[in-house]
C-alpha cells in the first residue's frame, strides 16, 4: 500500500499483489514470467522481474499485464540468469507509477538486494517519517521501500541479519520474496496473514526451488508443492538447499479468510485446503443457513461459481449460467468516468434470458462492497424476466476496511457498515438478501465455529477484530483530532 493510504473507489475488493521467485532454474526470468502470469488475478496494474546472473542484477518493470511486458522474447533475453524474483501489483490509479513497481532494487555494501512484497505494513507511515528524519531519500510511495532503507541502515553485517533486523521493526501483514548475491529468501509475517508457498522444480539434486503466493503458480511451471512457508518463518535458499529461521516470538496464526472466499484462484491449494472445495462447502453451508424456494441457482461470474455449485448441490435446485461474463473487458475501459463506470456492469455481464425468464432466481456472489454492482445485476436479471430475485452472499457482511494488503473502500463507503441486511436488500432491489454467518464460514472451513477468544483466521473485515496493530491509523486519527481541536 502507498503511504497516502488511499482507499479503493471501486465496488469490489482487490488483492494488492502476487510474488514469485526461483533459484537455480534455466531461463529463470521466463519461468518467473509464467509464474506471474498464473498470479495475474492478484494484481493487474503493473509487473516486474529482477534476475541475477551470478555477478549482475537485471530488472524490467512495466505498467500493465505480465503478457504485455514479458511476452516479448527480447525482454526476457535481457534478464539472464538462473535466479529471479517477480511481482504483480494492484494499485489505485494515483499510485500506479513506474517507480512504485516492484521488485525494488538497491545496491548495498554487501551487494545487490531486490525485494517484492505482498501485503501492507501498518506502521509504514511512522517508519517512513523516522527514516526521512534520518536522511533516507525515498524513491517511491510504496511501503515496501521501508524494507530497503531499514536494511540499508542496519548495523548488522550479513544480509540475513539485516533483513531480520528490518523485519523486527515493521508491523503488518506481508509475504516477501527477496534476492541477494547469495540467496533467494522468502518471508511470511508472524501471523501468516498473506500466503507464501515453497516448491521444487526439476529433478532431485540438480533441480531448483520456487517461492510463490499460490500453488497455481507452481502448476504452470511444472513445480511440485513442498509446503507453505510458515507464519513468522524466513526460508533462505541457496545451492546448499533450504534453511529455515524463525526469528519472531511464536504467535497464533491468523490467515486471511478472504483468500478462501475470493482472492485465491480456485485451483490453488491454500494452507492445505483446495480453494475450489472450500468455496463449494461455503455455498452448501449458505444454502443450509439461508434456504429459499427457487427454480434456479445462478452464480455472479466468475468468483460466485463454486459457491453457487455448493448451494445448488445442498438445496437440490438446478445450477444454471444465467449471467454470462465478457472476459475481454479491461479495467481501464470501464474506469474513466462515472457514466462509463455505470455502463461497466453491462459490458462485463449479460443476462442469459432463456435461463432467467419467468424463474425464481437465487443469485450467488462472494461479497457486497458498495452495492452498486449488485444493484445493477439484480436489475439486469429482473429485466431478463426473472419472477423473483434472491441474493445470497458467500461471505459475512463486509463492515470494516482491510489494512493488511487488500484494497477496500473506506469503512463509511462499505454498504454493510451503514445498513442492515433488510435495508441492503431494498437498496439493491432484491426480494431477499442473506449472507453466510461468520460461524457458518468457519464451519465450512472445517472449524467448529468462530472462537471469539482464539479465532483461527483474520476476519477483521467482517468482525472489526484486527489481529495486527494499526499504528498508522491511530496516528492519523490523533492528527485529525488535534486538527479539529486546533480549528475550535
Ligand atoms: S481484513 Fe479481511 S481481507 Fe484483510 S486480511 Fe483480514 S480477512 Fe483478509
Amino acid at each position: 500500500m502507498a503511504f497516502n493510504g488511499r482507499h479503493s473507489e471501486e465496488d469490489s475488493l482487490h488483492e494488492e499483489c502476487g510474488v514469485f521467485g526461483v533459484w537455480n532454474v534455466p531461463s529463470a526470468a521466463a519461468v518467473t514470467a509464467l509464474g506471474l502470469h498464473a498470479l495475474q488475478h492478484r494484481g493487474q496494474e503493473a509487473t516486474g522481474i529482477t534476475s541475477f546472473d551470478g555477478s549482475r542484477f537485471h530488472s524490467h518493470r512495466g505498467m500493465g499485464l505480465v503478457g504485455d511486458n514479458f511476452g516479448d522474447a527480447r525482454v526476457i533475453e535481457k534478464l539472464p540468469g538462473r535466479i529471479a524474483i517477480g511481482h504483480n501489483r494492484y494499485a489505485t490509479t494515483g499510485d500506479t507509477i513506474l517507480r512504485n513497481v516492484q521488485p525494488l532494487y538497491a545496491d548495498f555494501e554487501f551487494g545487490g538486494f531486490a525485494v517484492a512484497h505482498n501485503g501492507n505494513l501498518t506502521n509504514a507511515h511512522l517508519l517512513h517519517r523516522q527514516l526521512v528524519r534520518r536522511g533516507c531519500l525515498f524513491q517511491s510511495t510504496t511501503d515496501s521501500e521501508v524494507f530497503i532503507h531499514l536494511i540499508a541502515i542496519s548495523l548488522y553485517s550479513t544480509v540475513v541479519d539485516r533483513l531480520i533486523d528490518a523485519l523486527k521493526q515493521v508491523v503488518g501483514a506481508y509475504s516477501l520474496v527477496a534476492l541477494s548475491n547469495e540467496a533467494l529468501m522468502g518471508v511470511r509475517d508472524p501471523l501468516g496473514v498473506r500466503p507464501l508457498i515453497l516448491g521444487r522444480i526439476g529433478s532431485e539434486g540438480t533441480g531448483g526451488w520456487v517461492l510463490a503466493s499460490e500453488s497455481c503458480a507452481l502448476d504452470i511451471v511444472g513445480a511440485d508443492f513442498i509446503r507453505d512457508v510458515e507464519p513468522g518463518e524466513i526460508v533462505i535458499i541457496n545451492d546448499q538447499g533450504v534453511r529455515s529461521i524463525k526469528p519472531f516470538t511464536r504467535m497464533r496464526e491468523r490467515f486471511c479468510v478472504f483468500e478462501y472466499i475470493y482472492f485465491a484462484r480456485p485451483d490453488s491449494i491454500v494452507e492445505g485446503t483446495p480453494v475450489y472445495e472450500a468455496r463449494k462447502r461455503i455455498g452448501a453451508e449458505l444454502a443450509q443457513e439461508a434456504a429459499v424456494p427457487a427454480d434456479v441457482i445462478v452464480p455472479v461470474p466468475d468468483s460466485g461459481v463454486p459457491a453457487a455449485m455448493g448451494y445448488s448441490m445442498q438445496s437440490g435446485i438446478p445450477f444454471e449460467l444465467g449471467i454470462i461474463r465478457n472476459h475481454y473487458v479491461g479495467r481501464t475501459f470501464i474506469e474513466p468516468t462515472d457514466h462509463i463506470r455505470h455502463l461497466g456492469v453491462k459490458l462485463k455481464h449479460s443476462a442469459n434470458k432463456p435461463v432467467l425468464d419467468g424463474k425464481r432466481v437465487v443469485l450467488v456472489d462472494d461479497s457486497i462492497v458498495r452495492g452498486t454492482t449488485s444493484k445493477k445485476i439484480v436489475e439486469m436479471v429482473r429485466a431478463a424476466g426473472a419472477k423473483e430475485v434472491h441474493m445470497r452472499i458467500s461471505s459475512p457482511p463486509t463492515t470494516h476496511s482491510c489494512f493488511y494488503g487488500i484494497d477496500t473502500p473506506q469503512r463509511s463507503k462499505l454498504l454493510a457498515s451503514t445498513h442492515t441486511v433488510d435495508e441492503m436488500a431494498a437498496l439493491i432491489g432484491a426480494d431477499s438478501l442473506a449472507f453466510i454467518s461468520i460461524d457458518g464460514l468457519y464451519r465450512a472451513l472445517g472449524q467448529p465455529g468462530r472462537d471469539p477468544e482464539k479465532p483461527h483466521y483474520c476476519d477483521a473485515c467482517f468482525t472489526g477484530d484486527y489481529p495486527i496493530p494499526l499504528p498508522d491509523q491511530h496516528e492519523l486519527a490523533d492528527r485529525q483530532l488535534s486538527l479539529l481541536s486546533a480549528g475550535n
